[in-house]
This record gives structure tokens, sequence and C-alpha cells, in this order.
């Protein structure tokens, strides 16, 4: 990065504000060394400053909800309700068994065997620590009706809060299997709202999780699945007793009061800046701040639900596909990704730049088509291929490109690639 001529990293740099122009942005103030300092945007200003911070700067700058604005003393320049609304997290609730003897990966947890783990990791890339902890995930459905999995449960044979241990110098470590037992799409939505007008305030945050029973019937049903998984053998062998959420818990009534105690979240906050075409979503389908000229949010915040899993890898595609809108390459008209009626949700399809590779694409792109017809939707899902198919074919591949051009989302009749 540092060979960019066109790249100018500043660090321990605090942006504080979003500069405007009447309704355009123009550049970013922030605050370096105690100073505040500016800088001019020849094109846009990209925001990616997270799904708590991006509403913040968004709101400091006066974008946002005007009666939320004006109540801490900011000046209203655009009146968009959706700032800092659908705050989603993945819920997440503890399932940790004792186990009957030093099982799992404490043992390595000791200093003296973490520090020769390390360095073989470090060498070798092998060993105790070549893992993340994380050694199966599952995800599954709560009712067999659902069309996707609406749980997620990571196992790991060591006890969540585990560190470092030592004989003589710190406790005994608690040899143990956690289950991280999650919900996936919640339905629960909070919201980030400003402290104060002061940039250096954090904002308000509130995740209102579990206020929607739905939510708290797939979390008790998920710790019944994860416990119902500990009592099969071989695990049913391997663990001695409970200790989260506690044996205690028994009923839905005492399930749903563990979970209102002990229920934490998994950081996968999204949503708070969320892209769509209707007149609450904050950016459209190419990120552009709705209503702002020359602003793009590129980050979680935009992602208008949470996805089936961790947000890191749908946060780079949102990098990826920003990128792409940025340089004028991209396949959808405006609402294409998040606006009219369903085709194919989330499709990524890389065209490597090689005409060989063309009816490989198709190929598969069919068999996806047919596996989903429900999701297809104002033709048949061959009526639709054929027009695919063409599309594909009319795409002028850069021959031994190093970069993919990407297709995202959902595609029509009306996308078309713009230059
Ligand atoms: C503890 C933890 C563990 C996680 N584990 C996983 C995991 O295992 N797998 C997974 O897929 N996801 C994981 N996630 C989630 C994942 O990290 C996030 O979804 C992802 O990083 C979101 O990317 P982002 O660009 O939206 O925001 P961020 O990565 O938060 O980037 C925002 C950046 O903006 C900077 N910033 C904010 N405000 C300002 C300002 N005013 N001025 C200047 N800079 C500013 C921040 O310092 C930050 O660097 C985890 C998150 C956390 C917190």
């Amino acid at each position: 990065m540092k060979a960019r001529k066109n790249l100018t990293v500043l660090v321990r740099a605090q942006a504080t504000r979003i500069m405007l122009e009447g309704t355009r942005a123009v550049g970013v103030e922030y605050l370096r060394n105690g100073k505040i300092e500016r800088v001019r945007a020849d094109r846009e200003v990209i925001l990616s400053a997270g799904t708590y911070k991006s509403p913040q700067l968004l709101m400091l700058s006066g974008i946002g909800p005007a009666d939320q604005l004006r109540s801490v003393g900011v000046d209203v320049v655009h009146d968009l309700e959706g700032v800092g609304e659908n705050l989603q997290e993945h819920p997440n609730l503890l399932n940790i068994y004792r186990a009957k003897g030093k099982l799992g990966l404490s043992r390595y947890l000791r200093l003296d065997r973490a520090t020769i783990g390390v360095m073989r990791w470090a060498v070798s890339g092998e060993g105790p620590f070549a893992t993340a902890g994380t050694m199966a995930n599952i995800f599954t459905r709560t009712r067999p009706e659902l069309r996707r999995p609406d749980i997620q449960i990571i196992a790991m044979p060591v006890h969540q809060h585990a560190q470092l241990w030592f004989p003589g110098m710190t406790k005994p470590p608690v040899y143990a299997f956690t289950a991280r037992v999650g919900v996936l799409h919640a339905l629960s939505r909070g919201w980030v709202r400003l402290r104060s007008a002061d940039p250096l305030d954090h904002p308000r945050i509130r995740l209102n999780m579990f206020t929607e029973q739905p939510d708290m019937d797939a979390m008790i049903k998920a710790v019944r699945l994860s416990r119902e998984l500990f009592d099969q053998l071989p695990m049913r062998e391997l663990v001695a007793e409970e200790l989260l959420p506690g044996p205690r818990f028994q009923t839905d009534a005492e399930l749903a009061q563990a979970v209102r105690e002990q229920a934490e979240h998994r950081h996968h906050a999204v949503g708070t800046c969320r892209m769509g075409t209707d007149d609450n979503a904050v950016v459209d389908a190419q990120l552009r701040v709705r209503g702002i000229d020359n602003l793009r949010v590129a980050d979680a915040s935009v992602l208008p639900e949470d996805p089936s899993g961790n947000t890191n890898v749908p946060t780079l595609m949102v990098g990826e596909k920003a990128a792409d809108l940025v340089r004028g390459q991209f396949l959808g008209t405006g609402r294409g990704l998040a606006g009219r009626g369903a085709n194919i949700d989330y499709l990524v399809i890389y065209l490597k730049g090689r005409r060989r590779k063309h009816s490989a694409i198709c190929a598969s792109l069919q068999r996806y088509c047919r596996a989903r017809p429900s999701e297809l939707s104002n033709s048949s899902a061959a009526a639709r291929f054929a027009w695919l198919r063409h599309r594909t074919a009319a795409l002028n591949f850069r021959a031994g490109s190093a970069r993919p051009l990407h297709l995202h989302g959902r595609l029509s009749k009306n996308d078309k690639r713009v230059k």
C-alpha cells in the first residue's frame, strides 16, 4: 500500500464531521494531534467507520432524523429518518460443560506449552495453535418449514473464557466444552443515536435484543438442541456437568430467564445505514447516501439484514462492491441489489475474464436457478436464464485480467452494465 501514489493514510486521526456544501459532500474534517484539520474531496467521500460510528458521523454532519439532531443541537442538513435505525445483532448464549478429565485445548494453554505451541505454529503452521478453536459450526433450523437455517452453534473444545495458566501462578484451568448458541435472523431491532453534538462522545446504543418473541423462541429451541447434542454419544461420556446456562434452567420460562440474564451478542452489528429503495433507507444500491451528493457508505452498516453467519466476509464483499461501483464497473440498476422483487439473493459470481469459463458459469447458474425456482420472479427460471445467458455472453470480458468482474446480487432484464 505504501507504494501507491494515490493513497495517503492518516493514523491517529479521528473524523469529526463530513464537510457539506448544501447537500453535497466536499470533504472530511478530522482531529489530529489536538487540532482540527480538513481534507477536501475532488470526487466523493466514502464513509467506512462501522455500524456504530458511520451513523454517528452522518448525524454529526446534519444527516439523520431531524428531531433527534435538533434535540442535541446539531443543525439539520438532510432529514433522513433511517440513519441509526435498524440496528441488528446476532444474539448469543453460552452452553458450557465441564469436561470429565483433562480434555480439550486447555492443556495447551499452560504457559510453557502455549509458548512452544505458538513457536511451532509460526515455524511450521502446525500444532494446537493452528486452529482457531472453533472446531465445528452448525447451521440448522428450529422449524422445518424455514427456508434457511435460523440458528448457528459454534462448538469449541475449550471454555469460552479460557486463559493462559501455570501451576502455582494462576488458578487451575476449567477443562470444558463450549457451544456458542446463536440466533441468525433476529427480528428485534435497535438503534444508534447521538448522545451529544460532541464528536468525541460515544453514541448511545440500544440493541433491544429479544424484544420480539420469535427471537426468544428460536434461542430457547437452540439451547435445547445444543443440550441434546451434548447428550449424545460420544459427547455424553466426555462431559461431567453443565456449567452454563446451568441445570436449574429447564422449562421454557426458566430458559427465557437464563437468556435475559446471560445472553450476549456476537459483535456482528449491521444495518444502521441500511441499503434499500424505500423512504427510510439510508443508502441506495450504489451505496450513495440518499439525498446527498458525492457521499457513499461502505461498511457493515449498509447491510439491510444480518447475514446467515459471521459478518466479516460479507463486509469485505461490500468493500469489493464499493470499489467496483466507484470505478463504474458493475452489473445492476440503481435498485438491483436491494430493490425489486426477489430473484437470486446474494449471488456472487466471479467471471475471471476468460471466455472459456463462460459456459461453465452459465451451467452453474442454471443449476442454481433450477434448484431455487421459488426465488425467481416475473418469469420462469428458464426464461430468466435464457436472458442471463445472453447477458453474460454480452459482457465484455477482459481477457487475462487479474481482477475479476463481479456479478452481485439480483439480476433482471433491466440490469445494465454501466461504464
Ligand atoms: C471482538 C470481535 C470479534 C469478531 N469476530 C469475528 C469473526 O470471528 N468472524 C467474523 O466474520 N466477524 C467477526 N467480527 C465482526 C467483524 O469484525 C465486523 O463485522 C467487521 O469488522 C465490520 O467491518 P466494518 O468495516 O463495518 O467496521 P470496522 O471493522 O469496525 O471498521 C471501522 C473502522 O473505522 C474506524 N473509525 C470509526 N470511527 C472513526 C472516526 N470517527 N474517525 C476515524 N476512524 C474511525 C474504526 O477505528 C475502525 O477501524 C468480530 C468483531 C469483533 C468486535
